[in-house]
């Protein structure tokens, strides 16, 4: 009852942050003090980058997060060539513009990024943007206000979005009306293929569903290094606890930990999780101190949270990270996986995926 095999496949888009390492090594990151510093905003005002009019070069859509850029090369297919800004394992709270970046965006024909503060620091860089580029703020774009969780902290709305893949859903029909935009010719094809992603990740939805109520109600509990969990726990009914706040820009302090190591040991939670995008020490520090009060608790694997696999696996899709994700805690907190949808047996054979029902 796991994902088999990943073979290598060739991936629908471009991940920048790949692509870019070595000029990323060579370049200073670019935090937005240094980059006014070198006046790197005002030249975003003056240089004329047009779009890529070519008439055989599809125009180019760049994705700060692998989660949109999928979903957007799924619409695409060919009309839009889409690049993603972030690859795996990269944490979009901290992520910082590279030059690299700046170019890459003012050359795209269309900008898309998820909005509600994720992408921390690159706020400025997309307002600028935003002035003089198609940009969409997708999650704001796509999903109703009375979908979101708000939070207590400083980011007032819970970004993560896509852990709900009946929301996430929505936004393929946004990305296509905005991919409409720069190539019109192709607005009736993206949007049936937008409608058709649509409905796998709404299968998706019902999947993942089934399969967290396989586990035992008492240990339904998700332990993570940080709340990137909220709306998966609420679209699945599974507690969520996550030892550090919605970001990642502070560390959780011995309090975090205290706590939390209360919660495990009373709900005899048997399996606690790391992050693709997180250092683990603070979850092996619950785990070290539950042992100390005679709970063992081991880690119930890596889930991917604000990233997606790495590129061209099976978990560097969309579905295949909530796939990986679902098999992982369903695994670990001692359920069963539903029966794989119909809807997504295509992306399962594409991916060499195979998921064995019990
Ligand atoms: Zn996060």
């Amino acid at each position: 009852m796991s994902l088999l095999t990943y073979p290598m496949l060739e991936q629908k888009y471009v991940v920048r942050s790949k692509v870019d390492r070595d000029e990323r090594v060579e370049t200073e990151l670019l935090t937005m003090q240094q980059c006014c510093s070198v006046g790197l905003l005002a030249a975003m005002g003056l240089m004329a980058f047009s779009a890529s009019a070519d008439a055989d070069t599809p125009p180019k859509a760049v994705a700060t997060i692998g989660m949109i850029a999928d979903v957007a090369a799924n619409v695409a297919g060919e009309c839009v060539a889409v690049e993603a800004m972030m690859a795996s394992g990269v944490d979009p709270h901290l992520y910082q513009a590279s030059a690299g970046d700046v170019r890459s965006l003012q050359q795209a024909d269309a900008i898309l990024y998820s909005g509600y503060a994720l992408e921390g620091q690159l706020g400025e860089v997309l307002d600028k943007l935003s002035e003089k580029k198609l940009t969409l703020a997708v999650s704001s774009e796509a999903i109703a206000t009375d979908d979101l969780i708000t939070t207590q902290d400083v980011y007032g709305i819970d970004p993560h979005l896509w852990m709900d893949a009946s929301l996430w859903a929505k936004t393929a029909v946004v990305i296509a009306d905005t991919f409409s935009e720069v190539a019109p010719d192709c607005s009736g094809d993206m949007q049936a293929r937008a409608q058709a992603y649509q409905d796998q990740l709404v299968s998706l939805h019902g999947w993942i569903e089934a399969s967290i109520a396989s586990i035992p109600e008492s240990q339904r509990v998700l332990v993570t290094a940080h709340d990137a969990f909220a709306y998966y726990g609420r679209a699945y009914a599974i507690d969520v606890a996550g030892i550090q706040g919605i970001s990642t820009e502070s560390e959780a302090g011995i309090a975090d930990i205290r706590d939390m190591v209360d919660t495990v040991v009373e709900r005899k939670v048997p399996a606690v999780f790391i992050e693709s995008t997180i250092n683990p020490r603070t979850v092996q520090a619950v785990i070290d101190a539950a042992a100390d009060k005679g709970q063992v608790i081991k880690i119930g694997g890596e889930l991917y949270s604000d990233a997606m696999g790495e590129a061209e696996t099976a978990s560097g899709t969309y579905i295949g990270m909530l796939v990986k994700n679902t098999l992982n805690i369903v695994e670990a907190l001692g359920g069963q996986p539903a029966a794989f949808p119909d809807a997504l047996k295509d992306w399962a054979f594409s991916w060499g995926v195979d998921i064995a029902e019990n």
